[in-house]
């Protein structure tokens, strides 16, 4: 059969991810010894199986707080609220933390509205521990909008201070932009944008990678949100589009003589797992390798990130 493979060259690890799960690995590596994170590190069984053969595990906050709960604890890259800084210091347990520098910037800005008197609100998933994290960050003042109703919850008459969840869709932060401006139309609503860009625009690049390709496999974690709302936009450009969590899953009978089949993931799919499948399909059905530039991407992305941690937060 004559076929061709390849990996879509924007799949992979954002930066924030790829930036927590090498900290993670380094320590480990560093100390010899295993390393527990405050909750899953990563939405991928797959990458989290690789992990604990390192000698990952995750804890929750009270399996923190237990007798013999454990020393050390990473910090994944949602972030948490500033209680559980507090908690740790009171347990002599030492954070490393690998919130990633986006969420940072995020967290220092809604503070820093707060402090001046606004009604911060975080347009977001109520229960999203980036937004429990965030609204930590203004002693659990700040609002969350999700529901068109939850912009009630607001003073109409006080200065209001809008942010994103980092990964919300652009269209969905802007309509709830819409609900506050209308409801609190008397006073100052200020806005900032602060979704994530190395996300933005995710949906538009795989619209035209699904439609590039014949076939399309989505690689990614049963339990990801970001991989079934991603595989949802394969689907919508893409019949032939197939949901796998690994290599074990690809059925051969969807590849066709001719074919060429792409191969991408969501956000926390490890580009080695890409590879993999990748390479078990040019094994198998004997379809040519084509070469991405993935790499490259992720060195850029990484660059960024090491500069956003350098500015810390630039909403002075
Ligand atoms: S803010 Fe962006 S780069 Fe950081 S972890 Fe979230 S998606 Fe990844």
């Amino acid at each position: 059969m004559s076929m061709k493979v390849l990996v879509d060259p924007r799949a992979g690890f954002c930066g924030g991810v790829r930036r927590v799960v090498k900290m993670a690995e380094k320590v480990m590596s560093d100390t010899g010894l295993p390393l527990v994170s405050l909750g899953d590190i990563i939405h991928n069984e797959v990458e989290i199986s690789r992990l604990e053969r390192s000698g990952l595990s995750s804890t929750d906050h009270s399996g923190m707080a237990a007798p013999d709960g454990p020393r050390q604890v990473l910090i994944r890259a949602h972030g948490e609220p500033p209680e559980t800084y507090a908690k740790a210091k009171e347990l002599g347990v030492e954070l490393i933390d690998g919130t990633c520098p986006v969420v940072t910037r995020s967290q220092n800005i809604a503070r820093k509205h707060y402090e001046a008197g606004a009604q911060v609100v975080i347009i977001g998933k109520p229960y999203h521990p980036e937004t429990i994290g965030i609204k930590g960050h203004c002693d659990n003042e700040a609002f969350v909008v999700y529901e068109r109703d939850d912009v009630k919850q607001l003073d109409p008459k006080k200065k209001v201070f809008v942010l994103a969840q980092t990964t919300v869709a652009k269209e969905w932060f802007e309509e709830r932009i819409g609900w506050i401006k209308e409801y609190a139309n008397d006073v100052e609503v200020q806005v900032e944008n602060t979704l994530c860009r190395f996300v933005v625009g995710r949906d538009r690049d795989l619209e035209q990678f699904a439609k590039q390709v014949d076939v399309i496999l989505m690689v990614g974690g049963t339990k990801s949100s970001n991989t079934k709302a991603l595989y949802g936009v394969c689907k919508r450009m893409n019949d032939r589009a197939h949901l796998i969590v690994e290599e074990n899953d690809i059925d051969f009978s969807w590849f066709r003589d001719g074919d060429t089949i792409g191969v991408t993931g969501s956000a926390s799919t490890p580009h080695w797992l890409l590879e993999k499948v990748r390479d078990v399909i040019g094994e198998k059905t004997g379809a040519g390798i084509l070469r991405d530039t993935a790499d490259w991407e992720a060195r850029q992305q990484e660059q960024e990130l090491a500069e956003m941690e350098k500015d810390d937060c630039d909403c002075e």
